[in-house]
């Protein structure tokens, strides 16, 4: 058995369509993939299908956009039914939340130089697909002008940046009230990649945990023993199912779909979860 619980695609701010991503899965000999768009579903069929009579399993899943104390948050739901109407609702509340910021950015950065940005950026993306700060860093090195998608995201998309635009997203707690309608589990995302002292994390993750959320991402691919070891420690203190993902979005040498993503035995993993079982008969 190899997983990998958190990975993107075209349908937001992924580089591969959905079946494409399977197929690098595959290749990298992953037997369980979910995959988790930002704030859409819109990916799963597709990815369902590149799934059927191959040695891989889809779970359907999404990572929200939520905000605590000034601080944007994640919260990928796992096991999700995707059709159900919460799904629907959801992705619906967060697209044109998404959508009126996406159009902001394009404006700022076409002010910036960077003519029609909305346009140009969407349409890198699939149909429909939400567009984050992740689609428009890819389309600023595009241009040329940067050094690498890190260096555009620093220079126009990060807090206080020329092109940042805010947003307020849901609170956690309607994130995992949706996630829960649709069968799903909330699983607390990439919980060091908050910049936020341990203390304020220990925090978030009681609050999380209050409000019905389930489990905590523990392991991802790229991180330092003493973090993992640390999340490892949350995730036992606060009883908590442990996550793991990879957060594919494009190929990199660095970040390949389920690798390193071990969890360590004391911890209780996310597919030995009630809903999780019928992925893993
Ligand atoms: P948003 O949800 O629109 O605020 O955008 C967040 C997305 O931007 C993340 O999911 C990443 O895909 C991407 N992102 C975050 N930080 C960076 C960075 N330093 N360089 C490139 N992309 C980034
Ligand atoms: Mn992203
Ligand atoms: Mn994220
Ligand atoms: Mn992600």
């Amino acid at each position: 058995m190899k997983v990998d619980f958190h990975t993107h695609s075209k349908a937001s701010d992924g580089e591969f369509a959905p079946k494409d991503l399977v197929q690098i899965a595959l290749n990298n000999k992953v037997t369980h993939l979910a995959l988790t768009d930002h704030d859409c579903v819109l990916g799963i069929k597709e990815a369902k299908d590149a799934c059927v009579d191959k040695d891989i399993t889809l779970i359907p899943g999404i990572e929200v956009s939520t905000t605590w104390r000034n601080t944007s948050i994640h919260i990928v739901g796992l096991f999700i039914d995707e059709d159900h109407e919460a799904m629907q609702e959801l992705s619906k509340l967060q697209f044109n939340t998404r959508l009126e910021r996406a159009i902001k950015i394009g404006e700022k950065l076409s002010k910036a130089g960077f003519e029609n940005a909305y346009e140009r950026t969407k349409a890198q993306a699939q149909e429909n697909a939400i567009i984050t700060r992740g689609n428009y860093a890819r389309f600023l090195f595009s241009t040329g002008q940067f050094r690498s998608i890190d260096d555009a995201f620093y220079k126009y998309l990060r807090r206080g940046a020329r092109a940042y635009v805010h947003s307020q997203w849901m609170d956690i707690k309607d994130a995992v009230e949706f996630i829960k309608r649709a069968n799903g589990v909330a699983v607390l995302a990439h919980p060091k990649r908050y910049k936020i002292t341990n203390t304020k994390l220990r925090e978030l993750i009681a609050y999380f945990k209050s409000v019905g959320g389930e489990a905590m991402e523990v392991s991802s691919t790229q991180q330092r023993p003493c973090e993992r070891e640390y999340l490892g420690e949350l995730c036992l203190k606060n009883d908590l199912y442990a996550s793991c993902g990879s957060d594919f979005h494009i190929l990199e040498s660095w970040r390949e779909v389920g690798r390193n993503l071990d969890l360590d035995e004391k911890l209780k993993p996310i597919w030995t979860h009630p809903k999780a079982l019928k992925y893993f008969a």
